[in-house]
């Protein structure tokens, strides 16, 4: 049930200038390093959309790629003041997207819209990085599989090439609250996501499911007794490189 590859996957949210390059550097140079010692790791930085183009075309190696945080569901050019499409996002560099993240569901994304949002970027060839995880309401009505089990249904097609979506299961209670899920819960959460998605879409092997939700390069440890976790999405701990590179270290200690 386990991918041996781990993702790092940082979430920058609102955060960065130009001068934050150093950031991706440090952490390049960190990645070239560590690669000598064999560990198996795919790091992804998504970030605001104005450092994506720099950002992609500063980087050296193929060892950090640059991704965006989120896209609009028309697929090209359009009347959507301040929105981005995939192609834009295509076009300035990136190669992942986080889609359905809980700060836009909030803003007003729904599964059908999220559908929409996967198809296009599928279309222009990214990677999605796909958010599904319950808000604390439905976690204390017990409704945490039903509500996942919804947001998986309502957004990946059975058309969808799921080669090319990672699941982030990121508790809404977690994101920025400095709780995490207790070891047994996530461990039966991420068997339960990887079950129902192999079994709903016929693929032959489990798909890539990360965990987000207050990660950090203290309580990283805790996470790696469960082999069913492919990675991580990092947001506020993702902003420093030093914290970043220690949450990977930390984690194979
Ligand atoms: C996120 O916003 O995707 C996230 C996981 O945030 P944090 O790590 O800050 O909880």
């Amino acid at each position: 049930m386990t991918n041996k590859l781990k993702y790092f996957i940082g979430n920058w949210k609102m955060f960065g200038s130009f001068a934050s390059l150093r950031i991706i550097y440090r952490i390049e140079r960190f990645c070239i390093r560590f690669k000598r010692y064999g560990k198996k790791n795919k790091i992804i930085l998504c970030v605001p959309n104005t450092l994506i183009s720099l950002f992609s075309s500063k980087l050296k190696s193929q060892i950090v790629s640059i991704g965006a945080q989120n896209c609009h569901q028309h697929q090209s050019y359009g009347p959507f003041t301040g929105s981005v499409s995939a192609t834009m996002l295509k076009n300035a560099g990136a190669k992942y997207v986080i889609l359905g993240h809980s700060d836009n569901r909030s803003e007003g994304d729904t599964n059908l819209i999220i559908k929409k949002k996967i198809k296009s970027a599928l279309n222009q060839k990214l990677h999605i990085i796909f958010c599904i995880g319950e808000n604390l309401k439905d976690k204390n009505l017990g409704k945490t599989f039903s509500v996942i089990r919804s947001q998986i249904k309502g957004s990946i097609d059975k058309k969808y090439n799921l080669n090319k979506i990672i699941f982030a299961y990121e508790p809404v209670w977690s994101i920025g609250t400095g709780k995490v899920p207790k070891t047994k819960e996530l461990k039966k959460t991420f068997i339960f996501i990887k079950r129902e998605i192999k079994k709903n879409y016929k693929i032959e092997r489990f798909p890539i499911v990360l965990y987000g939700g207050s990660v950090n390069d203290s309580n990283i440890k805790i996470f790696s007794s469960i082999v069913e976790i492919d990675g991580f999405l990092i947001g506020g701990a993702s902003q420093s490189s030093k914290k970043f590179i220690d949450i990977i270290k930390n984690y194979y200690k």
